[in-house]
């Protein structure tokens, strides 16, 4: 349903995404992940046609989005990061308004917007202003107006942030529901956030797709990646000197220590912990604790993302 080939951008000098391709069958839900800055919202402006790519094609059922941008808008909503909605207008008012530029006919406006309300629990609140309304029913009002006009590709720019955790289960519940007639894209930087809801997912690392597949997929291929933090008592420079010597790490990610106790972010070469606990104890060291870093699948994903400059965070306190 939609192709996206050797995708690339640069803003001035600056690169943004770089030969990005990928395919997404009709009805399904994909997710766009990545830390901030890797290139989502860039990725999703070009497939929503607001912007041009410096290089590329993107096509939906076989047309190209660059030669026939008219058709193609016309066949793609999108729900940006930012949506602009206009707080003093009622629900109804505000959808039929973006209905209207979006060319749907005057005869079908009605039924279109209440068909639209409907499939995304808005009915309640129709003549309500948007201004009165929750977080939860604003992104919903957000998500109406990216399908008034029935498109065949959906995109939503990290639509479940800021929810709190009852919206986010209903926002999920929404999201699977609108599938059934629509194939959709999801961005987000927190895997938790879309693992259940979609069929497939694509990681963005600084600008490139580095990982794409079923949540299964993806803990195939990276599960090699164990990502474990161990506390050992003793010198830095020992410690890292013993850990750094093992074949069973593949690298050291962070390490800070105080008085007591160096603890190490460790991404481990195979899923042998404990041949790391017994080489720190045979070496003569205390080890006071082992344990996974993260919860399985948001190691594989912090491994896939995260660039290999330490970011600011993971540079305090460091100790090289
Ligand atoms: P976020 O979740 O923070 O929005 P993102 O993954 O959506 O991040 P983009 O917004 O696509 O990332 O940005 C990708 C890179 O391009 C970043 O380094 C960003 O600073 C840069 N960038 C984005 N827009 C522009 C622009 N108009 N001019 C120059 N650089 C830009």
């Amino acid at each position: 349903m939609l192709e996206v080939q050797g995708l690339t951008k640069y803003y001035g000098l600056k690169r943004a995404i770089y030969d990005i391709s990928f395919e997404i069958g009709s009805g399904q839900i994909a997710g766009f992940l990545g830390l901030n800055g890797a290139g989502k919202t860039t990725v999703l402006k070009i497939l929503s046609g607001f912007l041009l790519p410096t290089s590329g094609t993107v096509k939906i059922d076989g047309t190209d989005l660059v030669s026939s941008p008219d058709a193609l808008r016309a066949c793609i909503g999108f729900l940006p990061e930012e949506p602009p909605l206009y707080p003093e207008m009622t629900v109804r008012g505000f959808l039929r308004y973006l209905a209207q530029l979006r060319g749907v006919a005057t005869r079908d406006l009605k039924r279109q917007v209440e068909r639209v309300t409907e499939s995304t629990g808005l009915t309640e609140v129709i003549d309500q202003s948007i201004g009165s309304l929750s977080l939860g029913y604003r992104r919903r009002v957000g998500i109406a107006q990216s399908i008034i006009h029935d498109p065949a590709l959906v995109l939503l720019d990290e639509p479940i942030s800021g929810l709190d955790p009852i919206q986010i289960v209903e926002m999920r519940s929404l999201i699977r529901d609108l599938a059934g007639d629509h194939t959709i894209l999801i961005s987000s930087h927190i895997l938790t956030e879309v693992e259940e809801t979609c069929d497939t997912l694509l990681v963005l690392k600084e600008g490139e797709l580095v990982a794409r597949g079923s949540e299964a997929d993806l803990r195939e291929r990276f599960a090699a990646a164990l990502s474990v933090r161990v506390a050992i008592q003793g010198a830095a420079e020992e410690v890292r000197s013993l850990v750094g010597g093992l074949d069973v790490v593949a690298s050291i990610e962070s390490l800070r220590h105080n008085d007591k106790e160096c603890v190490l972010d460790l991404t481990l070469q195979r899923d042998e912990p404990e041949a790391l606990a017994s080489a720190v104890v045979g070496g003569g060291f205390g080890l006071r604790r082992l344990e996974p870093s993260h919860n399985e699948l948001e190691g594989i994903f912090l491994a896939a993302t995260t660039p290999r400059t330490p970011t600011a965070e993971q540079s305090e306190g460091e100790q090289t």
